[in-house]
């Protein structure tokens, strides 16, 4: 996503912006592949203070995901909210010098991107752990039925590892 920067007047300028998964880049590495199909909204306040430029970018959209436990499909809201400043007007142009630090820019940019950012700010807010909530009962390890649909006839209780030792001795001499 580019601001041009003559587009901005003095104080607070609000900016809209609609993305998508391939205007941005992600989605195409298999991990993230299928989670960001619906739009990506993108939000700044960017308050510009003489040759300073500060923007504080929200960047939301409805995640697409499959429940690491029962494998249904659940949707859920990614948001994440940065900011970035700008000095503007410099005799050198230097971007993204530290972490967290600011960029600055020469007398001759007119155009500030911030598309890596954004990227960057979702694929942090992608779970490790993706659960449809927090207490979904998963796949009945025997029977195979979505727990959180049906109920079968197969208790909770664990399988004594030592059990599962035994069989498997059994079922390798079986044969
Ligand atoms: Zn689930
Ligand atoms: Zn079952």
């Amino acid at each position: 996503m580019k601001i041009q920067l003559s587009a901005l007047k003095e104080g607070m300028n609000e900016i809209t912006f609609e993305h998508t998964a391939e205007t941005l880049g992600i989605g195409e590495e298999e991990e993230f592949s299928g989670i960001f199909i619906n739009a990506i909204d993108v939000n700044i306040d960017a308050n510009k203070i003489g040759n300073q430029l500060f923007l504080d970018v929200v960047v939301k959209t409805i995640g697409n995901f499959v429940c690491d436990r029962c494998l249904d499909d659940f949707e859920t809201e990614m948001k994440e909210r940065f900011r970035l400043a700008y000095s503007l007007d410099n005799d050198v142009n230097v971007e993204k010098e530290e972490d967290g630090g600011i960029r600055f820019l020469t007398k001759d940019s007119t155009v500030i991107d911030i598309t890596d950012d954004i990227r960057e700010s979702l694929l942090l807010v992608v779970p490790m752990k993706k659960l449809c909530t927090e207490e979904c009962k998963g796949i009945c390890p025997q029977c195979g039925v979505n727990r959180n649909a049906e109920e079968c006839n197969h208790t909770d209780e664990k399988i004594d590892p030592r059990w599962e030792a035994l069989k498997k001795l059994y079922n390798s001499t079986d044969n």
